[in-house]
């Protein structure tokens, strides 16, 4: 086997999972991902004793999922023995944070975080690497993978591979916007795990996820259409007008939130997806993966991942 070196732009599920099928057969992998954490949509925040899912929290049932590919359904498998997930009615949760599951993804895998990738030689096989507060860096690669939603991926390829902008122009994503809050009460004699209204879901996050301090911690999330007509406000507006749905959905006062953030998903959801799990480029040595691909949950970023790095070894 000739090591090759992939650089994979793009630490969300898909990309840590091509990373990691193709780090598992022996090949060279770089991620990069301009976050300050990996993980991308399966995102946690932590603040003083409080711990925050503002992405997916949830996985659909990977038994059942016909498009996984043998690698992933042992890695999931893996990760409900090791107690990092475990099955709530037809879905999976993690049982701490996302953050593990994240991690457990991403175990062995040599991740930068904080690195943009702000533009792509597709001739010259290097990137040009942008980090925040650092100066322009050249990396060379043999394959390159961008695993980062289409609108950004159309941006970096730049025309640089012919007709590309017209499929990445058929993939709709959707935007959405959530919020995140502590109270400084008690959270112990709250049951209830979700809340709602017509508008709005609200998780509450200490319930499930034990904080230190005793904090009632809450997560909301926007539903259609109110996810459209809010989110091009700004973040603080964003967490104002979802404190609101909060008073209006949670049965008992609330005091002033201790902790609050308000935060925009351009590019939450696939509303409608490519329809191929990947694609590549021989002649470029340039792969693209993402749930956007061929569907849009989590399973379908891992699918799409692993099916691409799977496609790198057939080289
Ligand atoms: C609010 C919300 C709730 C959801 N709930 C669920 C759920 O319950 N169940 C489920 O199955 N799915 C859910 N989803 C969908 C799920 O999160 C996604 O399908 C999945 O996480 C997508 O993974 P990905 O790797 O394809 O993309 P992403 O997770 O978007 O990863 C892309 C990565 O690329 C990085 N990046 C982008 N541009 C660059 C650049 N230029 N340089 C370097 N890095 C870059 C980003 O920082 C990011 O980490 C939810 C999504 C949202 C937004």
């Amino acid at each position: 086997m000739i090591e090759k070196k992939t650089v994979i732009i793009g630490a969300g599920l898909s990309g840590l999972l091509c990373g990691k099928r193709l780090a598992e057969a022996g090949h060279s992998v770089l991620i990069l991902d301009k976050g300050r954490n990996i993980g991308g949509r399966l995102s946690t925040r932590r603040t003083d004793g409080a711990v925050f899912h503002h992405g997916a929290s949830s996985l659909p049932d990977f038994y059942n999922h016909k498009e996984l590919p043998e690698f992933g359904l042992k890695m999931f498998k893996r990760a409900e023995k090791e107690k990092i997930i475990q099955r709530k009615g037809n879905l999976f949760e993690p049982i701490n944070s996302v953050a593990d599951f994240v991690n457990y993804c991403g175990t062995n895998l040599n991740i930068r975080e904080s690195s943009e990738a702000i533009s792509l030689n597709l001739h010259n096989k290097t990137i040009d690497v942008q980090c925040r507060g650092s100066v322009h860096e050249k990396i060379p690669y043999d394959v390159l993978v961008l695993s980062i939603p289409p609108n950004q991926a159309k941006t970096l390829i730049n025309k640089q591979i012919n007709k590309i902008d017209s499929l990445m122009d058929k993939v709709q994503m959707r935007s959405s916007a959530a919020a995140l809050f502590s109270f400084d009460i008690n959270p112990e004699p709250v049951k209830d795990k979700h809340f709602s209204n017509e508008k709005v879901h609200i998780l509450v996050e200490n319930n499930r996820f034990k904080c230190e301090q005793q904090l009632f911690c809450l997560t909301v999330h926007t539903k259609e259409p109110f996810a459209k007509e809010i989110v091009k406000n700004d973040k603080n507006t964003i967490k104002e007008l979802l404190l609101k749905e909060i008073i209006d959905a949670v049965p008992f006062s609330l005091p002033k939130p201790t902790y609050e953030a308000g935060h925009r998903w351009l590019y939450g959801f696939t509303e409608r997806p490519l329809g191929t799990p990947y694609l590549y480029y021989k002649r470029e040595k340039f792969g693209i993966c993402g749930d956007w691909c061929s569907g849009s949950t989590i399973l379908d970023a891992a699918s799409s991942g692993i099916k691409l790095g799977e496609q790198i070894l057939n080289l």
